[in-house]
């Protein structure tokens, strides 16, 4: 009996605290509400402020996993009622200037950056609230609230260009898909018929390679054939710069094969008519390079010989919030890009801290921890050191990976990416 009451409080909790009842149709519009704002800062600390707001014609995330619950990213949106108690939509996402604040130049100097977020166009008064994640304690701690009436002469309703969209793949309504757009950057408006070609080529690479081979269904592709002035990208640390509709560029943050925009507000004015869950920026240049943040966009190259492999490297930050599991490369970070006293957010990384919440589950049966790379150990999955940047503190679930070596992606990678479709695609994850 007293077993059956504590079942039943906890059920009562778990479903008080599981968001299935929150109905997207009593809260929100099939549109978006779009929110630029700046976040600035130094390597010790940041602070939002609103920029803009816009409603725009199309919604391509989920329309039954408004909460998200991977808590995965340096940020989250939250979107609650009107009262701010209960939460109706979120999501976790992570920015270029997060990483900014890893580099030597944030403890010398501040800096201000756009970001963007889109969440679905309340119906009724709600309240908007930005979180960032503090290293010190991994926890999300407020960074702005606003109160959002949706119909407020503030939100800016207007059009924009009508880019040229293409679809690439088309399998159906676009809040049980996945919308993956492509946007072209460096290509001018006589290059738009080699942007679709080569952005059909990388869908082609990202659905021959495991486990999105198994997943092709699940995703809509869309190119938006953006124009620039002139061809190529910046190559700053070269002395050579374009005048591209996405301002990209090498040597972010001083790292030659780093390609990355700090524009996002040009690229959230490119997919403004366009559903849109996870963002491509196509590169038309050779050199080899690109970049990725969780939730944020992916870049890559367009006739780099090892671009297709790169962008699904790329896409992995971008789409699973992967890690990066190298650790003898050349990066921009110092130590203090992960906290070792803590536990990664990342799914494929652990300091060991709390590996349970990992992939301690995918082990085989009595498999040593940390993992000696060893004949007997090498080639299975296990906790092999070394990852994150870092040879030592850090561990890896394979020796070998896509988020590596460009090798297939280990199975907790796998399993990370699935459950990402699965949530993007509104079923149980
Ligand atoms: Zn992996």
């Amino acid at each position: 009996m007293k077993t059956e009451k504590s079942l039943l409080i906890l059920f009562l909790f778990v479903a008080s605290n599981g968001y299935a009842q929150i109905r997207f149709g009593d809260w929100f519009e099939k549109k978006s509400l779009r929110v630029d704002f700046a976040l600035s800062g130094d390597s010790e600390r940041q602070q939002a402020a609103l920029q803009q707001m816009r409603e725009e014609p199309a919604w391509g995330g989920p329309v039954k996993n408004l909460i998200d619950t991977f808590y995965y990213g340096g940020y989250y949106v939250n979107l609650y009622d009107k009262a701010g108690k209960q939460l109706i939509y979120s999501r976790g996402f992570n920015t270029l200037f997060e990483e900014w604040r890893s580099t030597e130049q944030a403890k010398r100097e501040t800096q201000s950056w756009t970001n963007s977020v889109s969440v679905p166009f309340p119906k009724k008064e709600t309240v908007l609230e930005i979180t960032g994640r503090d290293r010190s304690d991994m926890q999300f701690h407020t960074l702005m609230t606003l109160d959002i009436d949706p119909s407020s002469i503030f939100i800016d309703r207007g059009k924009l260009n009508d880019n040229a969209v293409t679809q690439i793949q088309y399998k159906g309504d676009p809040a049980s898909k996945v919308d993956l757009v492509f946007i072209a950057e460096g290509y001018t408006a006589r290059e738009e018929k080699k942007f679709e070609a080569d952005a059909g080529r990388f869908a082609e690479s990202l659905f021959n390679t495991p486990p999105f081979d198994a997943r092709r269904n699940d995703f809509n592709v869309w190119a938006v054939a953006l124009a620039s002035g002139e061809s190529g990208t910046d190559v700053s640390g070269k002395g050579v710069f374009k005048n591209t509709a996405l301002n990209a560029g090498y040597y972010t943050f001083g790292v030659s094969r780093y390609l990355t925009t700090p524009d996002m507000k040009s690229i959230r004015n490119a997919v403004w008519n366009v559903p849109c869950d996870a963002i491509f920026i196509l590169v038309n240049t050779d050199m080899y390079g690109g970049g990725g943040m969780y939730n944020f966009y992916a870049m890559g190259t367009s006739d780099n010989a090892r671009t297709p492999v790169v962008f699904v490297h790329e896409f992995g930050h971008s789409f699973a919030g992967l890690a990066d599991e190298y650790f003898s490369s050349e990066v921009a970070y110092d130590e203090a890009f992960y906290n070792l006293e803590k536990e990664p957010w990342e799914p494929n990384i652990t300091t060991l801290v709390d590996f349970g919440s990992k992939w301690q589950d995918l082990l085989p049966a009595h498999t040593p921890i940390p993992t000696p790379l060893n004949d007997e150990w090498k080639d299975k999955p296990g906790v092999y050191e070394g990852g994150g940047y870092l040879p030592k503190g850090i561990y890896r679930p394979m020796d070998h990976c896509m988020m590596r070596d460009y090798a297939p992606f280990c199975p907790a990678c796998s399993r990370a990416i699935l459950r990402m479709v699965d949530f993007l695609t509104d079923r149980a994850y």
